[in-house]
């Protein structure tokens, strides 16, 4: 993460075209400018210059924000948004003593003990032996659920699963500006790696693998799960019909992918729902200052899952599974695409 004012030319390459006020989910419910990259641009200009100073209220904005992406995949000047309101945090998380409250409630509470007591029961199976090596890195959702679902899947494709105990891949802490606790978590990966002569490392989370991809770690190739099924073109076959809906995750690589195996699943029938890519709102969940905001965003996620008639939403990012689950008030289920396919396909 570099310092904020490292990303002076990026933010000066705004054109202040515009554009992405017409993609961002935010700007559409307040309208307000300093909700959206073109807006933000210019308050993190002027805090680099030295005309503003950090405050809560610019903090207000910068939190506002879903860190979704959608802006910067659609901005002519290409600039990273994610990356430089994650940078402007960092400098306000300095500043802040409730952000480092909020950061060690994280860490200690939610990915430390929380994550260790919901995976109490989960169970780590044990991988058949093949040339081929991966290591799973299974973060939060490893810990939770096991390793089952990617064992058996990858065992289908004749690949062989270690897995180690890795913590979390730091991409609460990276959001928030908690630039130290990131910068631990991505050194005890590193440190984890290095026990093993593998440089191939799977996940089955969108956000865990495009924090690893951030880690920028020489040599080594971080995969998801959908790439294996596709490279082998394993068709799953599923026991018995089923009819879902799929939420593509904004940090997901390798949709294409799973397009691929929605397609050719046998028994499996597949409605693309409208909007299936538009952010879940998962930055938003915490915000309860910001809950009318936050609550049309998740209104209008539930409303288009509701309407595209599936009783089952897949998706492949645990924070996704966990903000879509929160909001679904039993009108359907909310599953990891990887464990669906586990718990109830054949691989051809
Ligand atoms: S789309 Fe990009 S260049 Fe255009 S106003 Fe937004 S951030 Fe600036
Ligand atoms: S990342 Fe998403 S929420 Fe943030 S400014 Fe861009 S489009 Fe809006």
């Amino acid at each position: 993460m570099k310092p904020l004012a490292e990303y002076k030319e990026e933010i000066h390459s705004c054109s202040k075209c515009g554009l992405c006020q017409s993609v961002c989910p935010v700007y559409k419910i307040t309208g307000n400018d300093c909700t959206v990259s073109r807006g933000q641009f210019i308050m993190l200009k002027g805090l680099i210059k030295g005309d503003l100073k950090m405050s809560p209220k610019i903090n207000r904005y910068l939190d506002l924000c879903l860190k979704c992406d959608a802006c910067s995949k659609f901005c002519p000047s290409a600039i990273d948004v994610v990356d430089i309101i994650a940078s402007a945090k960092a400098e306000y998380f300095k500043t802040s003593k409730f952000e480092k409250l909020i950061s060690f409630i994280q860490k200690t509470f939610i990915f430390g003990f929380g994550i260790k007591l919901c995976g109490i029961f989960s169970k780590k199976i044990k991988s058949k032996k093949f040339d081929r090596k991966v290591i799973y890195f299974g973060g939060c959702s490893g810990k939770i659920k096991g390793n089952k679902a990617v064992v058996k899947i990858l065992n289908s494709c004749g690949v062989e699963v270690i897995t180690p105990n890795f913590e979390c891949c730091g991409i609460p802490f990276y959001v928030r500006g908690d630039k130290m606790s990131y910068e631990n978590y991505k050194k005890s990966f590193e440190k984890i790696l290095q026990k093993y002569d593998i440089k191939e490392v799977v996940t089955t989370c969108a956000s865990c693998e495009k924090t690893l991809k951030g880690y920028k770690i020489e040599g080594l190739e971080i995969k998801n799960i959908f790439e294996y099924i596709r490279e082998k073109e394993l068709k799953p076959a599923l026991k018995k019909k089923f009819k879902v809906t799929f939420h593509k995750p904004c940090n997901i690589d390798n949709f294409k992918d799973i397009e691929w195996i929605l397609k050719h699943t046998g028994n499996l029938e597949y409605i693309e729902m409208s909007n299936f890519d538009k952010c879940c709102g998962l930055n938003g969940v915490t915000k309860i200052s910001e809950y009318k905001i936050m609550s049309e965003i998740f209104k209008s996620k539930h409303n288009d899952i509701v309407n595209s008639g599936a009783k089952i939403v897949l998706t492949s990012c645990l924070g996704c599974e966990a903000a879509l689950g929160l909001f679904s008030f039993g009108k359907y289920k909310v599953m990891d695409f990887a464990e669906f396919l586990s718990r109830h396909a054949k691989f051809r």
